[in-house]
C-alpha cells in the first residue's frame, strides 16, 4: 500500500488485542490514524482502489468476525480532549474515561457515567452509550463526522435521530471524528465519590474479571434480560470457549479461546430458549460484524 502521512499501517494484523471479547480474528490491514489529514488521504485511498474499511473503536460492543479482506481503521491517534469553561469537545478516538476523568478535573458534571465505558467517545456516539439513566446525547452539543464525499459535516443534537442504545449513525456511511458537549459545574469531591460507589457496585455484580463486551442485550421495557436468561437456567452454559457469566447472565465471557462463531451460537441459544420460555424477542445491544 501507497506510503501516506498521519497513518500507519501493518498488514495481516491480529484483532485479538483489539477486542474486548478477546476473539482471535485478522485484517489484511490495519490502520492506525494519526492526523485527520492522514485519515482523509488514506480514505481517497481506500475508495479509489475500491478497499473495504471498517472503522474499529476499542471492539466493547462487537463481536468481531474471523478475517476482514480489507482495512480496519482505528482512529486512536485522534483523541485529543480540550475544555473551555463547561464545553468540552472530545476527538472520536478519545476513551469516555479520558473524557469523563477530563471534565471531572475541570469541576464539571454530567459525564461521570463514562468513566466505566472501556469505549471511545466515536463509537459510544454511534451507539448512544449509556449508564445510571443517562446517555451520551443527554449532554451532547453537535458532533462532527466525515461524511461519504469526505466532507467534514457539523450536526446539531437535534440532527441525528437518537434513542435507547441506538442513534441512525449506524445506518450511515459516515465517520464521527469530534463531540462537543455543555456540562454543568459540578465538584470533584463528588464526583469522585459517585464514581467509588458505582464502582464497588460494577465491580459486585459484572464478571470484570473476563473478556466480554458489556451486555449482550437491552433491556426489555420495564424488565431485565439477565433475569430472564437466568430463569432459563441459562448462568454457566458454554458453546466453546463461550459461556453465559455466572456472576450476570445478560454477559457471555471468553473463558479462553472463544471463537467468533462461539459467541454467536450462544447468543442464538440464549435468544432462542428466552423466546421459547417467555415469548420475549430479545434485541442485540452488540453488534455482530459480517465481514463476508
Ligand atoms: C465491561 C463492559 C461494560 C460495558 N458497559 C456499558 C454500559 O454501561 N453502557 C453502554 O452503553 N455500553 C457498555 N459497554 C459496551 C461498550 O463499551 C459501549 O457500547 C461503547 O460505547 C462502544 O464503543 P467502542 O469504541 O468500543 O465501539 P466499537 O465496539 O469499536 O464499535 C461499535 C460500532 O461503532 C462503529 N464506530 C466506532 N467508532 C466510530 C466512529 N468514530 N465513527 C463511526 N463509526 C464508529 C463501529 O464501526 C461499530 O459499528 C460495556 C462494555 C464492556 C466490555
Amino acid at each position: 500500500m501507497k506510503e501516506i502521512k498521519g497513518i500507519r499501517i501493518t498488514t495481516n494484523a491480529s484483532l485479538k488485542n483489539l477486542n474486548t471479547y478477546k476473539i482471535e480474528s485478522s485484517a489484511k490491514y490495519l490502520i492506525h490514524v494519526e492526523t485527520l489529514d492522514g485519515l482523509i488521504n488514506i480514505l481517497k485511498y481506500l475508495k479509489e482502489n475500491k478497499i473495504k474499511y471498517f472503522i474499529l473503536g476499542a471492539g466493547s460492543n462487537i463481536v468481531i468476525d474471523n478475517f476482514f479482506d480489507g482495512a480496519v481503521i482505528k482512529l486512536d491517534g485522534l483523541k485529543k480532549i480540550s475544555v473551555n469553561k463547561n464545553i468540552v469537545t472530545a476527538e472520536a478516538g478519545a476513551m469516555m474515561a479520558s473524557l469523563s476523568s477530563a471534565s471531572i478535573n475541570h469541576n464539571l458534571t454530567g459525564l461521570e457515567w463514562a468513566i466505566n465505558i472501556p469505549g471511545t467517545v466515536g463509537g459510544s456516539i454511534v451507539g448512544n452509550a449509556g449508564a445510571y439513566n443517562k446517555e451520551i446525547f443527554d449532554d451532547l452539543v453537535s458532533i462532527k463526522v466525515l461524511d461519504e464525499s469526505l466532507n467534514i459535516k457539523e450536526l446539531k443534537k437535534d440532527e441525528v435521530k437518537h434513542s435507547y442504545r441506538h442513534t441512525d449513525l449506524k445506518e450511515k456511511p459516515w465517520i464521527v471524528l469530534e463531540a462537543t458537549f455543555k456540562l454543568e459545574n459540578g465538584n470533584k469531591e463528588e464526583s469522585l465519590k459517585l464514581i467509588m460507589d458505582r464502582k464497588e457496585r460494577r465491580l459486585a455484580t459484572q464478571p470484570l474479571d473476563m473478556p466480554s463486551a458489556g451486555s449482550v442485550f437491552r433491556n426489555p421495557e420495564n424488565d431485565h434480560a439477565g433475569r430472564l436468561i437466568e430463569e432459563c437456567g441459562l448462568k454457566g452454559k458454554k458453546i466453546g470457549g463461550a459461556m453465559v457469566s455466572l456472576k450476570h447472565a445478560n454477559f457471555i465471557v471468553n473463558t479462553g479461546n472463544a471463537t467468533s462463531n462461539d459467541v454467536k451460537n450462544l447468543i442464538k441459544l440464549v435468544h432462542d430458549q428466552v423466546k421459547e420460555k417467555f415469548g420475549v424477542d430479545l434485541v442485540l445491544e452488540q453488534e455482530i460484524i459480517d465481514w463476508k
